[in-house]
């Protein structure tokens, strides 16, 4: 069984508008490039392309979702909103997250791209899949867009693996350098949903991501942050990948794994201060497979989050295609020696001490712990 890709030229016409970085543009702030927009998942597509490994992959189409199935996770309210202002030619829900016209449609289509990734890996079409949707989706909760995000790709997609394949346990890991505070908010009380952040501690949002935070009544203990340290490199990373996520994977044991995918703990990336390069990527993709192939026959999907540093992204996504398929493109990263080569990729003592730190936090009974 091969790997499914998503992908549809439409993601890339979700118009994020002309703010320079995050911010709108005025009569002191030139108007510019937003961090979130296409080029970085296009230069990704097209790498892809280029390297003939988008044809040994099986192509998943997406479907825009319907609205009792954006309603699985998102209040009325929000919907009708967002779809009012996406047909009257777009807006912004918060400084940071603007959108243009047809957004809430592009939007339903990226949120089905990872359903039908989840339906074929389901159906035993695939063995796994990548799904490079736009726009992104971890932060969005159920009555609000934020951070880039209007639709909670990744936990819809958990919702229908539960809700229509009948599953009673599934993980969502994200690595994307930010909280992952859509998944955390939507299963807080949930026990069928495992939700595990590794991220930068305190970036964004500002106000959640603690270690603390572990998940309410039913779902106590099943929401787990890993806060890590800016400046944490491959070292770092792989340590809490089989300190902390793997065994809480092996413990839960879930029939389906979904990897919200971002890529700007890269070293480059402009939104992030980590230090990641793509075997790094290589290795956590490696990591979080063999889990699969452990606890579910490999069911494994990724949905696209962030990654805004153009030049690195593609390589750091090919070298994510490549394992999940098993295939070799023979094609090296230009950037990876000078990313392996910056100080501090070995995991370093008061990086030790800070996962110590953690593990120590998520070892307590989540019933004590607090919510931030
Ligand atoms: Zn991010």
């Amino acid at each position: 069984m091969g790997t499914g890709f998503v992908w549809h030229e439409l993601f890339m016409w979700h118009s994020t508008g002309c703010h320079a970085g995050i911010y709108k543009p005025g009569l002191t702030i030139q108007p510019g490039t937003p961090f979130e927009e296409a080029e970085t998942k296009r230069r990704f597509k097209n790498l892809l392309d280029v390297s003939g490994i988008t044809d040994d992959l099986f192509h998943i189409r997406p479907r825009a979702l319907r609205r009792d199935e954006l309603e699985m996770v998102h209040s009325a309210a929000y919907l009708d909103e967002l779809e009012a202002m996406s047909k009257a030619g777009g807006g912004a829900f918060s400084a940071n997250t603007p959108f243009g016209a047809g957004s809430y449609d592009i939007a339903a289509l990226s949120a089905g791209g990872v359903i039908e990734a989840v339906d074929a890996v389901m159906r035993g079409d695939v063995k796994n899949a990548y799904a490079l949707v736009r726009p992104p989706g971890h932060h969005a909760v159920a009555d609000a867009a934020m951070g880039f995000c209007l639709f909670a790709n990744g936990s819809l997609a958990a919702k229908h693996a539960i809700e229509k394949h009948g599953l009673e346990r599934v993980a969502i890991v994200d690595w994307d350098v930010h909280h992952g505070n859509g998944a955390q908010d939507i299963f807080w009380e949930s026990s069928k949903v495992l939700t595990i952040s590794i991220h930068q501690k305190g970036n964004y949002p500002s106000d959640s991501g603690c270690a603390e935070e572990r998940g309410l009544g039913a779902g106590a203990g099943y929401n787990l942050n890993i806060p890590m340290l800016p400046g944490s490199g491959h070292g770092a990373y792989l340590g809490a990948m089989d300190t902390l996520i793997v065994p809480a994977l092996r413990e839960f044991d879930p029939q389906l794994i979904i990897v919200s995918c971002g890529f700007d703990a890269g070293a480059y990336d402009p939104l992030g201060r980590m230090l990641l390069h793509s075997d790094s990527f290589r290795d956590l993709t490696q990591r979080v497979m063999e889990a699969a192939d452990i606890s579910c026959k490999g069911k494994l999907v990724m949905c696209h989050e962030g990654g805004y540093e153009q030049n690195t992204v593609p390589y750091m996504g090919l070298a994510v295609i490549e394992t999940l398929s098993g295939i070799k493109t023979g094609i090296s990263d230009p950037n990876l020696n000078d990313m392996k080569g910056l100080f501090g990729q070995e995991t370093q003592s008061y990086q030790r001490e800070h996962l110590m730190e953690i593990r120590k936090l998520l070892q307590c009974p989540a019933e004590t712990a607090r919510r931030s």
